[in-house]
């Protein structure tokens, strides 16, 4: 059989493209693309000539059993998103279960990812996080979602649309409050790349006077005062518990 290879592309940043990365979209078979024009774009700033299909969340279906049996009959396949890694709020997870079901032999070159770049320059703690990718779109379920992560002692990292920001900050401050720390980081990797930290509450005064452009990742900081008294909290942490026995 083939090799399903899954290769990160930039987020921003051409200069983020790796050389296994090229060399790997060079020595393959065929390039499984979310959009094929968007990938033709990458191919020819990087001038390399390559047969592309699409597979993208409308096509699936029809889309991953042709891949598996092109990679059966000894085809290699590269499979990429429009940006960043692959899988991560993009297409290519079904493939990947398809292929490992199969047999065939998946690997993953490492690569750009929007969540971790922002998460290492955030100055909340990186570990341990939670990524959460793009929350509901409809405000009720945004807050029922956020409101299970509430207590959560983790760094939080989502995903959003710029047009959506200011309706999921106002989900945010309605399940957090508005005093949890949040950091937004905007354009990473690009000309006007800034990190915004502050409050919720400041986040969101920023977005509704602001015009909100350019792509986002939203950092939100782990709870560090849950709402349950000392004792429950005691309870709950077994080195607290055992040193509180000695
Ligand atoms: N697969 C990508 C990855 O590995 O990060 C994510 C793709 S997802 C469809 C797009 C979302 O990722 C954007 O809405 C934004 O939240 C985030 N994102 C992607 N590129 C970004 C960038 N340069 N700066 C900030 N956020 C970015």
């Amino acid at each position: 059989t083939g090799t399903l290879y899954l290769v990160p592309t930039p987020i921003g940043n051409l200069g983020d493209m790796t050389f296994r990365a090229l060399d790997i979209l060079k020595a393959v078979d065929l390039i499984a693309a979310e959009d094929t024009r968007h990938t033709q774009q990458l191919l020819n700033h990087f001038e390399i000539k390559q047969c592309l299909v699409s597979l993208h969340e409308h096509n699936y279906e029809q889309r991953v059993p042709q891949l598996i049996a092109d990679l059966q009959k000894g085809l290699d396949v590269a499979q990429c998103s429009d940006a960043g890694m692959p899988s991560i709020s993009d297409p290519g997870k079904e493939l990947v279960a398809a292929a490992t079901q199969a047999g065939i032999p998946v690997v993953a070159l490492p690569g750009p990812n929007a969540g971790l770049t922002a998460l290492i320059a955030s100055g909340l703690v990186p570990q341990p996080f939670t990524f959460y990718g793009f929350l509901e779109r409809k405000h009720q379920q945004q807050v029922t979602a956020l409101l299970k992560l509430k207590q959560r002692p983790e760094t939080l990292i989502f995903y959003e649309a710029p047009h959506r920001l200011k309706k999921t900050l106002q989900s945010m401050v309605e399940a957090f409050g508005e005093e949890r720390r949040v950091v937004l980081a905007r354009e990473l990797t690009k000309r006007y790349e800034e990190y915004l930290r502050g409050t919720l509450g400041e986040a969101l005064a920023w977005a509704e006077t602001e015009t909100v452009r350019g792509e986002f990742v939203v950092l939100v900081a782990g709870n560090d005062h849950p709402d349950k008294a000392p004792t429950a909290r005691g309870a709950a942490d077994p080195i607290q518990q055992i040193n509180a026995e000695v």
